[in-house]
């Protein structure tokens, strides 16, 4: 048996913006990952001078504790303002997101394609995206965002009907959200609207550090290193006493004053026997889509000119194109792209079954059968190489009033189970960033602790 202060379960973006808190707050935590890297969702992957991130790949504006953390860690962020293909009706139009007048006028093919120019559509559509504005304050991924006040028992299917959304806008708002996702419709509408809020309230302008989201994991990895213990999997967590006094790992029990779990939702509850009914409850509202990305080195850009991506939100079996070199130059060396295929929904789940060479050939085929005019896309066996990922849980979906019943946990763990504290995507506003404020928020509590001493 061995003593630390605080153990952190999990290196992920939560564990370890946790585990560099915690250092800056003069605390030296241990960190323990079952993986052999840390970075979890987060983690990239360098291939032959090209960048490739292997889960998350975006940030948007709202991303504060995402932004600090790059300043803090020196990495320069870049802003980019996606222009996105999409395949309506048999055939291709362009958008970028811009909200004013002018580009309206410019885009009216694209807004007619779109379903936004029918009465119905002018209608439901304009009073979804007011809606959306008016409450943009509360639909934000911010570490400070009130998304949990907007959320209810609705689902994101039951207020498209509410708002008496027809179904070519219902494709435009939703079809996005179900290439990467899986079907939104049974998801909270205040998630999905903040999803869909996050880049057509924000004009499609992303900031990202420059090398992509793995290249954050990387540096924060880096940075944790020293307290990091990669290849351990915790198996239980000690609660005794009514408190958090360790974990189980496979080389023995591990004492400490304080506790960080940072797994996904779903798997908190069999780590720890002890937890409260209620909180049970609220973890049981965690649910996470599957997620199934290639990624294909080429000589060449494939999108047409100026194209950062392709939607095809009309088909069930195409993932959404990325131009990663034209989105962030400097992943690929000069002159040369980086496609990225990225499917979720029930799709997902059956190519992640198969070999890296099949989940190549079914996506980059169903990606041909229509491609963009003007696109290069490569055929089965070019490009300078790929990679195939596999997610089984990728982004968190949530049920209906799971941000609200996720709210009352802390409250309900500092009853019940002292020192322990939990953090993840799900314990924020599900991404990149509601990970990392999690996390940062878990040390402070943690740093509280400590500093007040025994009771
Ligand atoms: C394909 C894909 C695309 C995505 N796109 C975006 C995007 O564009 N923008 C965005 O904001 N978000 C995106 N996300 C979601 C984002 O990646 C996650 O919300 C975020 O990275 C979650 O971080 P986390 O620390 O909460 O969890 P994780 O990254 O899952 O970290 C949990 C860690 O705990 C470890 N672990 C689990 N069990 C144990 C155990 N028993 N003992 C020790 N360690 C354990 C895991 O190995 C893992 O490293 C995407 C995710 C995927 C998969």
């Amino acid at each position: 048996m061995s003593a630390e202060r605080v153990v952190i379960v999990g290196g992920g973006f939560a564990g370890l913006s946790a585990a560099y808190t915690l250092m800056q707050r003069g605390i030296t935590p241990l960190l323990l990952e079952s993986e052999e890297r840390a970075g979890g969702r987060g983690r990239g992957e360098r291939v032959d001078g090209f960048s490739l991130d292997m889960g998350a790949f975006v940030f948007t504006t709202t991303y504060d504790t995402a932004f600090r953390l790059c300043e803090e860690l020196g990495l320069p962020l870049v802003r980019s303002q996606m222009k996105f293909g999409h395949h309506r009706n048999g055939r291709w139009v362009a958008t970028t997101p811009d909200q004013s007048l002018v580009n309206f006028l410019r885009q009216l093919p694209a807004a007619v394609a779109m379903g936004f120019l029918s009465p119905a559509g002018m209608r439901s559509g304009f009073k979804v995206i007011r809606q959306m504005h008016r409450q943009s304050e509360y639909l934000s991924f911010a570490s400070d965002s009130r998304l949990a006040v907007i959320d209810d028992d609705e689902t994101y299917g039951d207020y498209l009907e509410r708002h008496r959304v027809p179904d070519k806008v219902r494709v435009t708002l939703s079809g996005p959200l179900k290439m990467v996702l899986g079907d939104p419709e049974p998801a909270g509408q205040a998630l999905m609207r903040a999803y869909i809020g996050e880049t057509m309230l924000s004009d499609g302008v992303v900031y990202m550090p420059e090398r992509g989201v793995g290249s954050l994991s990387e540096a924060l990895a880096d940075a944790c290193a020293d307290v990091t213990r990669v290849s351990t999997p915790v198996r239980k967590i000690v609660v005794s006493g009514g408190k958090a006094t360790g974990v189980v790992t496979d080389d023995g029990t591990i004492e400490a004053d304080a506790v960080i779990c940072a797994v996904p939702g779903t798997r908190v509850p069999a780590l720890i026997e002890e937890l409260p009914e209620a909180t049970r409850r609220a973890l049981s509202t965690v649910n996470y889509s599957t997620g199934c990305r290639v990624v294909i080195g080429l000589d060449h850009h494939p999108l047409p000119e100026g194209w950062h991506g392709a939607l095809y939100t009309e088909d069930d079996d195409v993932p959404l194109l990325l131009d990663r070199a034209m989105f962030l130059p400097a992943c690929a060396p000069p002159g040369k792209g980086l496609l990225d295929l990225l499917i979720g929904r029930d799709r997902a789940a059956e190519l992640i079954a198969l070999d890296d060479e099949e989940v190549k050939r079914q996506m980059l085929g169903a990606a041909r059968r229509n491609a963009p005019p003007g696109s290069a896309l490569p055929g089965d066996d070019e490009g300078l190489f790929f990679r195939v990922y596999r997610w089984e849980e990728a982004l968190c979906m949530g049920t209906p009033g799971m941000l609200a019943a996720l709210a009352e946990v802390p409250a309900q763990l500092a009853g019940s189970i002292g020192n322990l504290f939990l953090a993840g995507d799900y314990m924020g506003i599900p991404s990149v960033n509601g990970a990392l404020s999690s996390g940062c928020r878990a040390a402070e509590g943690v740093a509280s602790l400590l500093a007040a001493g025994p009771d």
